[in-house]
């Protein structure tokens, strides 16, 4: 719950506001832009919305926040920000909402198969989204990108008995019961529609999933950044190898796909596959650079 006697003094006047609790994770930025905005170590309303529209994409940041860092100053009602989770991305494609600080805030997906749901990454275990899943017949397979992004995923398990995939250079204390470990550093075929793809670099074991050749779930691996305009890696964050992290994103050239989804920065949806091969190349060439740099 937000705190106004903490709020931030760049905050817009009017009702909503973000306080000091804010740990910069961008989810508020890429859900209602209109309305909150970056500064040096934070994000705060810039603008306070001015239809409901725009209320209801602030009020969806505000229960989606992983720190509960954004407040109103009047009371609210919540209940069609929460029923607007899990919001479509495209087709079968869900972006859950509800961020866990666990996972500084990272995106997470849910995908609707006929052999299955599909969950990637963690979200908060609360119960909107449990119940529906459970609607949606639950969830069959969870794909855990990396050790950072885990957060419930323990939760979901127990709840529908999910097979948890993770690579097992990242498992560690809280994962070692997971179902199924990945190895080494080829893709593996999860089933007819789904690929593993290793990809060291951010971690050591961090691997992005590839669904029916069009979409792909990237980690903390490649999102895309609308500063730059392009591709982009987080050398800041790389916690593993840079230079491994460029040999993984060059091996993606191997692949189709037109979709990037991120657990953190924007999302890309390509004009086509050819398209979204030249960013990839674009987003190599600039990592070689900044290689060397
Ligand atoms: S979603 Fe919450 S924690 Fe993340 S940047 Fe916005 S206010 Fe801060």
């Amino acid at each position: 719950m937000a705190n106004l006697e903490q709020k931030y003094p760049d905050n817009a006047s009017g009702d909503f506001f973000v306080d000091r609790t804010c740990i910069d994770c961008d989810a508020c930025r890429r859900i209602a832009p209109a309305v909150f905005s970056e500064a040096s170590d934070h994000s705060y309303v810039s603008r306070q919305p001015d239809s409901e529209a725009e209320r209801l994409r602030a009020l969806m940041a505000l229960v989606a926040c992983p720190t509960g860092s954004i407040g109103t100053q009047s009371r609210q009602d919540v209940r069609p920000a929460l029923a607007a989770y899990p919001e479509r991305v495209s087709e079968n494609v869900f972006f859950c909402g509800f961020t866990s600080s666990d996972s500084f805030g990272a995106w997470s997906y849910f995908v609707e198969r006929p052999d299955g749901n599909l969950l990637v990454d963690s979200p908060r275990a609360v119960n909107r989204l449990l119940h529906h899943f459970e609607e949606r017949g639950g969830v069959r397979t969870m794909f855990l990108t990396h050790r950072d992004d885990v957060a419930d995923h323990a939760a979901f398990a127990r709840r529908f008995g999910c097979e948890r995939v993770l690579h097992e250079r990242d498992v560690a204390g809280g994962t070692r019961e997971i179902e199924r470990k990945l190895s080494g550093s080829e893709p593996v075929r999860l089933a007819e529609d789904l690929v593993a793809i290793p990809t060291p670099g951010h971690t050591r074991g961090h691997a992005v999933l590839l669904y029916r050749d069009k979409y792909l779930f990237t980690g903390d691996h490649l999102a895309w950044s609308a500063r730059r305009g392009q591709l982009v890696a987080f050398r800041d964050a790389c916690w593993y190898s840079w230079e491994e992290q460029t040999r993984s994103m060059e091996r993606l050239l191997d692949f189709s796909f037109e979709w990037v989804l991120p657990g953190h920065g924007a999302w890309h949806h390509a004009s086509s596959p050819a398209a979204m091969r030249r960013e990839l190349e674009k987003c190599v060439r600039w990592m070689k650079k900044a290689t060397v740099a």
